[in-house]
């Protein structure tokens, strides 16, 4: 027996009102008035249908979610960020298992139904991060899609064995090379970033560079990676984070940086944040550049901030961009949607019958408003079973 589940009264993107019926995990039928006989049924009450959303960018390794309130003591560099946290990791009892399951959990009652965290590997931890979100992958793998990228987060070439560390990681099981700060971190942008190309050409796999160098150190961190991913026919595969020398007020230079990230269909993620330039997302999207959004840390020793909430960080990409006519909301949310869809390389994603039914119900009368409000989530779906309700997953936190 094929399973069905009819979701009845929604409107999809905030549409006419339809029934959905859905057969094996995907989009079978959308048609008004449908009766299945026989199958189970959801009352959607009217309520906006989305696809699921996607969190392309975060640290489920290392949350302090569930752990009580740490007080943030962190000097103000970067560095002073990486090595508190190096340290807390040990002194806070921060498992990697136990804390990305709760992210995960809080991420579903949100509605995300994939997700793509960056995971610390170090001559500290080694691969303990890893081992631990590839656990709760498993064990969350029926309710949500997990990517994993091998993260440098303490750099690549400044602490010996780092980079057979990455190895072993990918071979573990991560899906993405990771990267951060060529200049500023190993302060050898070369040599960091011709590490982190020679893996992903070792092992096929993309590229996910974590870059907050400003201005006109980002630009030429941003040129070395262009030159790489030429050089490699890497077109397609990499994505820079945060990318905010794309913020940078001179406009002749952040335009011939698009130019190449458009030519070199580099993916370009942002969180909206409220602190740093951020990368113009109407402009990007106007180019055709895949953007994706993420929370990036959620309550973590770098932050006491964050929820997980796709829903709400469109609305603060819509406010950091300027955001405010209908159609530009809905960019920031299409930023949290097929955006990261586009980037993780999804199949099937969408709201078209045959798609994948990762499906999101949230009352709103348009797009903007659901945004905007970011109210409970009514249903979550997850490959066409519930998996939320009434803003509760209907599986477990450690
Ligand atoms: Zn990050």
């Amino acid at each position: 027996m094929p399973e069905t589940l009819l979701l009845k009264n929604v409107r999809p993107m905030a549409g006419a009102a339809t029934d959905v019926l859905i057969r094996d995990g995907r989009i079978a039928r959308i048609a008004a008035e449908q009766n299945v006989e026989g199958t189970a049924v959801e009352d959607g009450a009217g309520a906006i249908l989305l696809p699921g959303l996607v969190e392309a960018h975060t640290h489920l390794d290392k949350t302090l979610w569930g752990m009580g309130w740490v007080p943030n003591s962190a000097g103000p560099r970067l560095i002073d960020k990486i090595d508190n946290e190096r340290a807390l990791k040990g002194a806070l009892g921060i498992d990697p298992a136990r804390q990305s399951a709760r992210q995960v959990v809080q991420s579903l009652r949100k509605g995300t139904t994939q997700i793509r965290t960056h995971v610390d590997v170090d001559t500290v931890v080694g691969l303990s991060g890893i081992e631990g979100v590839l656990a709760t992958r498993e064990r969350y793998a029926e309710v949500m899609d997990i990517e994993i990228v091998a993260f440098p987060q303490s750099g690549l070439l400044g602490r010996e064995g780092t980079v057979a560390l990455l190895e072993d990681a990918m071979r573990l099981g991560a899906d993405v090379v990771g990267g951060l700060d060529p200049c500023g971190i190993d302060r050898d942008p070369k040599g960091h970033l011709d590490a982190v190309f020679a893996l992903a050409g070792k092992f096929g796999k993309p590229i996910d560079i974590h870059l907050h160098e400003l201005g006109l150190l980002g630009a030429f961190s941003m040129e070395l990676i262009f030159e790489r991913t030429r050089a490699l026919g890497m077109e397609g595969m990499v994505t820079i984070s945060h990318a905010f020398c794309l913020g940078d007020p001179d406009v002749a230079m952040v335009d011939t940086l698009l130019d190449d990230i458009a030519a070199l269909d580099i993916a370009i993620m942002t969180t909206g944040s409220a602190s740093r330039p951020v990368p113009p997302v109407a402009r990007l999207a106007k180019r055709g550049i895949r953007i994706c959004a993420g929370s990036d840390g959620i309550r973590d020793t770098w932050g006491p901030y964050g929820n997980a909430d796709m829903l709400e960080r469109a609305m603060l990409i819509g406010l950091r961009n300027n955001f405010r006519r209908d159609e530009e909301v809905e960019l920031a949310l299409a930023v949290c949607t097929t955006g990261g869809a586009a980037t993780m390389r999804t199949a099937d994603y969408g709201l078209a019958e045959g798609c994948v039914a990762d499906l999101v119900v949230v009352d709103g009368e348009t797009l903007a408003e659901a945004v905007v409000t970011h109210p409970e989530r009514r249903l979550v779906l997850k490959r066409g079973r519930v998996v939320a309700r009434n803003g509760e997953a209907l599986v477990a936190a450690p």
